[in-house]
């Protein structure tokens, strides 16, 4: 069913899961701070609108793609929540911390409106394509609400419980792959000290206990194993700056119900590291420089 969809932050992320709602003929009201993110979502067909609260106005769906807690708290509790109309239904698929996800699906029910967190796992061409994973948490009433909508996006809409479960799926997901990738990193850097050859290294890991998602879908080494952003001089793919960010969410969130987390506290230790090498641009998988000294 056709409906009408306010979207909110426009950027890498935004962009491309709006012109995807827009393709499967839904009407999209979009704003962002950013004239050449609204201008880019005018060009694939969305309607501009001058505020959250104009784009919200008259929505039957409010979707939000932004970069931190505070900014989707403050497009919520500043805008939103005012210019909605009854029974509107809001998601919001930015990376939060757990804590204000919660704080404002209990602040939208409070006003008879139901909310649901539904982060992403997947990229900037995952949002492109129409092929994001959502980990949703909400009601069940929400999430029934929700999917379709989610499924104009995505390949996967996976209900993870309630309010702030899927942003606690997403971080969760993310601290283990933080971990695994630095690990993986690190045993090919000193298999190559000692002498094995990195391709050889592979084949008998990626099918023994060592292999990982890290290992066979995404190997931090050029020329080894399937095509990764390795093979791209460590361009595109997931942003070291972005890992660093999902660790900082979850060790805060570990810290916040006392979860010990070490080595998530160590990922996030090393990641910071590398971000201060300035490569908060490069993908994820360049720890291997650094582990090797280069
Ligand atoms: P981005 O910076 O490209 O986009 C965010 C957009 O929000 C910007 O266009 C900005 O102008 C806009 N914005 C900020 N405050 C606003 C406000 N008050 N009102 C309206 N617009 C506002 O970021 P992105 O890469 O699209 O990421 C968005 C979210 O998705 C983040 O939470 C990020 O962690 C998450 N995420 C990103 C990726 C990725 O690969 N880029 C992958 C998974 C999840």
């Amino acid at each position: 069913m056709s409906q009408t969809i306010a979207f909110i932050g426009l950027g890498n992320m935004g962009g491309g899961m709006a012109a995807n709602l827009l393709k499967n003929g839904h009407a999209v009201r979009a704003f962002d701070l950013s004239e050449d993110a609204l201008a880019k979502a005018e060009e694939a067909g969305a309607v501009r609108a001058s505020s959250a609260a104009d784009a919200t106005a008259g929505a039957d769906v409010v979707v939000t793609m932004l970069p931190a807690g505070k900014h989707v708290e403050a497009v919520y509790t500043g805008e939103v929540f005012a210019a909605a109309r009854a029974g509107a239904l809001f998601l919001d698929c930015s990376t939060i911390d757990v804590t204000t996800a919660r704080r404002v699906a209990d602040a939208a029910a409070a006003k008879g409106f139901e909310m649901v967190d539904a982060p992403v796992s997947g990229g900037i061409a995952a949002a492109h394509g129409g092929t994001l994973t959502f980990m949703v948490g909400g009601t069940d009433p929400a999430f029934a609400r929700a999917r379709p909508i989610l499924s104009a996006m995505g390949k996967a809409v996976i209900h993870a419980g309630a309010a702030g479960n899927g942003q606690a799926a997403k971080i969760c997901n993310n601290m283990l792959l933080g971990a695994t990738m630095i690990a993986t990193c690190e045993a090919f850097a000193m298999a190559r000290r000692l002498g094995l050859d990195p391709q050889t290294f592979y084949d008998i890991s990626s099918v023994s206990s060592g292999q990982s998602w890290s290992m066979t879908s995404y190997c931090p080494l050029p020329g080894v194993g399937p095509q990764t952003p390795a093979d791209n001089g460590y361009q595109g793919g997931f942003a070291t700056a972005l890992m660093l960010k999902d660790l900082k969410l979850a060790t805060e969130a570990a810290a916040s119900v006392g979860a010990s987390v070490p080595m998530g506290n160590a990922a996030e230790a090393l990641y910071q590291l590398l971000a201060n090498r300035g490569e908060g641009g490069r993908d994820f998988s360049v720890m291997i420089e650094m582990l090797e000294g280069k």
